[in-house]
């Protein structure tokens, strides 16, 4: 079982983001972590009860108030613990023709074993996926849109419809997991 939460709670927002994914994009840190990983760029997001309350229309507005944004980006904390909160949102996103990118601690794998499906119907809703916890062993400042080697940038609709992690190909995310 990952998600546990019930209820939106934020961290906070970076409404003009280019750091989260390719192009500009909003990026909501949903409050809440459980790992607490040495080096963490935001332990502030570990309470689960910290941050800030919210809502769905809330968050769409936000979105809505920005019609040159080219995505939307879902970090934190750990955006899985509020899988089933998260899924009016990320339908709103889709039905707004906006990719979403969404950061999460768990690799696929754990994801799929845990059979969790709030956290696999929002897998669902995701163009990209960012797995992996941060290791501070494995930082790079050279690697974009994530900050350790271990991390993975996965083509979600292909690693669902596979059953196995697929690397995304989108070359605005340059990925190379070689790297
Ligand atoms: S998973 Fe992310 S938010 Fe959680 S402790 Fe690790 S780096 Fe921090």
């Amino acid at each position: 079982m990952i998600c546990t939460e019930r209820g939106i709670r934020l961290a906070g927002i970076v409404s003009d983001s280019i750091v989260d994914g390719p192009g500009l994009r909003i990026t909501f840190f949903f409050q809440g972590c459980l790992r607490a990983c040495e080096g963490c760029h935001n332990p502030g997001s570990w309470g689960l009860d910290g941050g800030e309350e919210t809502d769905t229309e809330t968050l769409l507005e936000k979105i809505d108030a920005n019609p040159i944004l080219q995505g939307v980006t879902f970090s934190g904390g750990e955006p899985l613990l509020r899988a089933e909160a998260l899924l009016s949102l990320a339908e709103g996103i889709r039905a707004r023709g906006l990719p979403l990118a969404i950061y999460t601690g768990y690799t696929f794998e754990k994801i799929l074993a845990s059979g969790d499906q709030a956290a696999l119907r929002l897998l669902d809703y995701a163009d990209t996926l960012i797995d992996g916890p941060f290791l501070l062993a494995q930082k790079s400042l050279a690697l974009p849109f994530r900050g350790s080697r271990n991390q993975r940038i996965l083509d979600m609709a292909a690693s669902l419809a596979a059953g196995t992690a697929v690397a995304q190909a989108d070359p605005e995310w340059g990925y190379h997991p070689e790297e």
